[in-house]
């Protein structure tokens, strides 16, 4: 029997213990950075699989665990051959978003208007379910380490915990993500070379005019109407300023003006709040320095002011693709060539994770969790498909396995 094989037939030994435990997680949702109760319960299983090491409180509530394999390293290399990754990390995310579930399931959120919408308590016993394999075997030299992250849905929990020294802390050559991804059939599994997701940057102007009678325009500065010719303008930078083989997208999702009971009152000031996304530093970057000009001259056109704030949120989540290609065939040892996407294009969504891309080597990968009548991430009816539970712990599983199983030069 293959490693792979070892491993899935292990973890789906283990499918009713995680499915339990997957099902608890959903039940008991906690939103970013308050993960108190999901961090105790993660650090009570690590420590009951035998993991060797177990520290919480990193970034707030993440928890970090270090297993270590009972090989050896691999004997001297070829004279120029670079050495293979001496540690792993996998990274799982924990938090649930603010939103009023409508699942009708036992295992339903106990607690009101917080719910695992995104499937991250899919990703936590997936994890968890790697370590149990990872202690028990240690079949591999070197070290891996499990990190179960904090506040991923727009909070930076990954940022926090590389801010707390995470990667100083426990030293790691590579480090590897993924996500259940509702849109690919259950079973399969993607990913690319480069870029997986974009980079997201979040846009705030507030337009200020005079205000006045709506009946007597020529008195006031209406900035209603300097706003209008704000949104289409901006439209302008991704159409005529962005290399139309590079991608960007430009949305002002929300605007605040008046009031809905004063038919004729012209108000003082308009607020928009927006979103930009790329995946190149260099259409990020054009996109910063040409919107706060744009929207300034547009609105002094008028008579108008307008101010812009341009805040970078998450960087792009950008795969490293030399372990891009370990990744792929981990994946194609687990699940067979014809299952495994290679060149997913990338999603304009983003990622905290892509911080941790930034620090270290590494790759980001999709678990497919398609299935009849299956909702999507981030509605009131979502449910992590459990069928892929013993797939995905083996996937985490065997990233690190075979990284630390053979030396770099015969890997790449
Ligand atoms: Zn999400
Ligand atoms: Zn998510």
């Amino acid at each position: 029997m293959s490693q792979a094989d070892a491993a899935l037939s292990f973890l789906s030994s283990c499918h009713a213990d995680l499915t339990r435990l997957r099902r608890h997680l959903h039940a008991h949702p906690e939103l970013g950075f308050e993960e108190h109760r999901t961090a105790e319960l993660v650090a009570q299983q690590l420590h009951a699989v035998g993991a060797d090491e177990v520290h919480r409180g990193i970034g707030g509530t993440g928890v970090v665990a270090v297993i270590r394999g009972r090989r050896s390293a691999p004997a001297a290399l070829p004279a120029g051959a670079e050495p293979g990754p001496q540690a792993v990390a996998l990274r799982a995310d924990m938090d649930a978003l603010p939103m009023h579930e409508e699942l009708e399931a036992p295992w339903r959120s106990t607690r009101s208007g917080v719910m695992h919408a995104c499937g991250h308590d899919g990703h936590t016993a997936m994890l968890l379910g790697a370590a149990r394999y990872l202690a028990a075997t240690r079949d591999f030299h070197g070290r891996v380490h499990c990190i179960f992250q904090p506040a991923e849905e727009g909070l930076g929990g990954a940022r926090a915990m590389l801010d707390a020294g995470l990667f100083e802390r426990f030293p790691s050559d590579w480090v590897f993500g993924m996500h259940n991804w509702p849109q690919l059939p259950a079973g399969r599994i993607g990913l690319a070379p480069g870029v997986m997701m974009a980079a997201a940057d979040r846009i705030t102007i507030e337009i200020t005019g005079t205000g006045g009678h709506g009946a007597h325009p020529h008195l006031a500065v209406d900035p209603v109407l300097v706003a209008g010719h704000v949104i289409t303008a901006v439209q302008s930078l991704v159409a005529r300023e962005i290399n139309p083989q590079q991608q960007a997208v430009l949305s002002l999702c929300a605007m605040q003006a008046g009031d809905l009971g004063a038919m004729s009152v012209i108000p003082r000031r308009v607020s928009l709040v927006g979103t930009a996304r790329s995946f190149r530093a260099d259409v990020q970057q054009r996109l910063e320095e040409r919107l706060a000009p744009l929207v300034q001259s547009v609105a002094l056109a008028f008579g108008a002011h307008a101010e812009l704030r341009y805040e970078r949120v998450y960087p792009a989540t950008v795969n490293t693709p030399a372990v891009a290609f370990h990744a792929a065939e981990v994946a194609t040892e687990l699940v067979g060539d014809a299952a495994v996407v290679r060149d997913l294009p990338p999603s304009m969504g983003a990622e905290d994770f892509a911080f941790m891309l930034q620090a270290v080597p590494g790759a980001y990968l999709r678990l497919g969790t398609g299935s009849e009548g299956g909702a999507q991430l981030h509605t009131t009816r979502f449910d992590f498909n459990d069928a892929v539970l013993p797939l995905g712990a083996a996937l985490y599983a065997r990233l690190a396995e075979r990284a630390l199983s053979q030396p770099a030069a015969a890997m790449l």
